[in-house]
């Protein structure tokens, strides 16, 4: 995969509509956008908002509200993951082609009483890099007649990448890399200095791409968004550095481009844990209320 495709270097800034921004977004925001404007490539805005439950259009608005106090810009249209579903049905229907796409009957509820029945006497069940227990398989966990009556039945299902197999599939490629640049600020002379970093996607284990009402999941849309927005350059924080290594395995499955990749310091409050969305009181919106102006937010 050669990085000269895009001559002029596209970035972007993609949240998710489900809480209110923090200062850790304007400082990833403010990357992206300084990166493109000082490279003289372009700046996207995209929602990403699969989740229709938590993420909703005021939430949304108000992201705007807050990027534009930012003294952000973006090219319009914005683009809307919940617009997108047919494109994302399209793309696991490639991967179902190729066979490494199967249903998986298991509830949060049974992982959890499984996990918990196997670590009874000190044993450790794998865990994600997100902390989520690795998919255990249908089979260990439901009995034979449980799980055709499931799969006889209405209830729900998550659809799975099959790790053993996709990594079987592209075995020729292997190792699978990323590149990730040296520098989070970007200048026209730090911008291709970098080095490749080797992917290990089996740590996630059986990935969950789609569920049955949902026909997507963070993994497969922001693989299949930045390439249909020619995304070059992905800047994003320290904590998306694991979900990488599945990105570029569904890249590599899918026949899509890779971007760059920089994966930026993230910004801690007071106790030294990172911002999240749930402190509402170190908002932007809340910080911008108490008086607090752009250039003091980090
Ligand atoms: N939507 C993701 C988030 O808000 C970011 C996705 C990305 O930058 O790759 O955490």
């Amino acid at each position: 995969m050669t990085f000269d495709r895009s001559p002029v270097p596209v970035f972007r800034f993609a949240p998710s509509p489900n809480g209110l921004l923090h200062a850790g977004h304007a400082f990833s925001a403010h990357l992206n956008f300084e990166a493109a404007r000082g490279l003289e490539g372009r700046f996207l805005l995209r929602m990403e908002d699969i989740d229709q439950i938590r993420c909703t259009s005021d939430l949304e608005a108000q992201m705007v509200e807050d990027l534009q106090w930012l003294g952000l810009s973006w090219e319009m249209p914005v683009l809307r993951q919940s617009e997108r579903f047919d494109v994302y049905r399209q793309a696991l229907k490639k991967l179902d082609e190729l066979g490494v796409l199967y249903r998986g009957y298991l509830s949060r509820g049974d992982i959890r009483k499984f996990v918990a029945d196997f670590e009874v006497d000190g044993a450790v069940w794998p865990r994600d890099p997100d902390g989520a227990p690795i998919y255990p398989g249908d089979a260990r966990v439901l009995s034979a007649q449980e799980l055709e009556k499931r799969r006889a039945g209405d209830g729900p299902y998550s659809l799975r990448l099959n790790m053993k197999a996709a990594l079987e599939l592209i075995e020729d490629r292997q190792p699978l890399s990323w590149w990730e640049g040296k520098s989070e600020c970007l200048t026209p002379e730090s911008w291709l200095e970098g080095t490749r970093i080797v992917a290990d996607p089996s740590v996630w284990g059986d990935v969950v791409l789609a569920r049955k009402d949902t026909p997507t999941s963070y993994h497969l849309s922001v693989v299949v968004d930045d390439a249909a927005q020619g995304v070059s350059d992905v800047i994003r924080g320290k904590d998306l550095e694991p979900a990488t290594s599945v990105h570029r395995l569904l890249q590599e499955l899918l026949g899509l481009p890779e971007p760059r990749y920089r994966h930026h310091r993230l910004l801690l409050d007071e106790d030294g844990e990172k911002l999240s969305k749930s402190r509402a009181s170190l908002s932007l919106k809340a910080l911008r209320e108490a008086g607090t102006s752009v250039d003091q937010l980090y």
